[in-house]
């Protein structure tokens, strides 16, 4: 069945406040839309963990930095629509900048130490605009479940600390990164890339997938499981944004994995204009 588009506050409350008097559960799916099977895995995963889902397709200006991409990014409300709908989700939330940020707007949402390295040292006030709008969304929708992808793990990490400190209530679901058969990660951003592009774009998991092996087989050294990303990076003739090791839950830096211990890598890299990101787990 076609979902309900909602376009203003108002609608979102009354929707969900009309779910919640039947007594159904509610999970949401934050999007910036041009779906993919990322975005339908974790529609999919909340059907099946509560009773009705609500995606949110918004491209959020906040987010954007000056020289970024907002004004060129991927937009198919109709193709995302239809998505939506074979996955299961009820509800489609699809405002404007206006509704997010109307005239007088003036609260922002700043999560201190995760927000601090990586990609939020390299794309200032990135994870000031991201918590916003996921503040807004939890607090408008109030979901029993919010899905994420660990694609964006430093982004997983915000939103759990966000959702925590202001008692937002939502069980945080972090899903597992969906690939292309040949390993990139699936990302609306990979319809900018050229063939040749793409071909190159390949070293980032192909790093990842050599750095687990290499801690498979005993090297738990931060430089070397860094450098097996960035041989296959420079291989590839791409530029790199950054590579780290870090805890998987506070992403401060390791010079090492312990054993036992859960450190995730981390990689941003230019294929040619385009700005890539992926990370896995190592150890734990
Ligand atoms: P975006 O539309 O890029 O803002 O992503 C919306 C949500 O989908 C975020 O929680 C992302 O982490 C998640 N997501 C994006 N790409 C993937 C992927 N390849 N696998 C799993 N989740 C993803």
């Amino acid at each position: 069945m076609a979902p309900v588009v909602l376009r203003s506050v108002e609608e979102v409350k009354a929707w969900a406040t009309g779910l919640r008097r039947e007594g159904r559960r509610l999970a949401l799916v934050p999007t910036m839309g041009y779906l993919h099977e990322g975005h339908l895995s974790l529609i999919r995963e909340g059907r099946r963990r509560v009773d009705a889902v609500a995606a949110s397709i918004f491209v959020n200006p906040t987010q954007f930095g000056p020289r970024e991409d907002l004004s060129r990014y991927p937009r198919d409300f109709e193709g995302d629509l239809a998505k939506c709908a074979s996955a299961g989700a009820e509800a489609v939330f699809a405002p404007t900048p206006e509704v997010m940020y109307p005239s007088g707007y003036q609260t922002y949402v700043e999560v201190t130490e995760v927000s601090q390295g990586l990609c939020g040292a390299r794309r200032p006030g990135h994870f000031r605009g991201v918590a916003t709008i996921v503040t807004q969304l939890l607090s408008l929708f109030r979901p029993d479940v919010a899905l994420f992808g660990e694609k964006d793990y430093q982004q997983l990490q915000v939103i759990r600390a966000l959702n925590r400190d202001l008692h937002l209530g939502a069980e945080i679901v972090g899903m597992p990164t969906i690939r292309e058969a040949d390993g990139l990660a699936m990302s609306s951003r990979n319809a900018y890339l050229s063939a040749e592009e793409r071909q190159r774009a390949l070293s980032l998991s192909r790093g990842l997938r050599a750095a687990v092996m290499l801690l498979q087989g005993g090297t738990r050294d931060a430089q070397a499981l860094v450098g097996a990303v960035r041989h296959e990076l420079s291989q590839a003739g791409l530029r790199e944004d950054y590579v780290e090791l870090v805890d998987a839950e506070r992403l401060t830096p390791l010079a090492s994995v312990a054993p036992g211990q859960a450190a995730r890598l981390l990689v941003a890299a230019f294929s040619g204009a385009t700005r890539l990101i992926d990370n896995m787990q190592l150890g734990g």
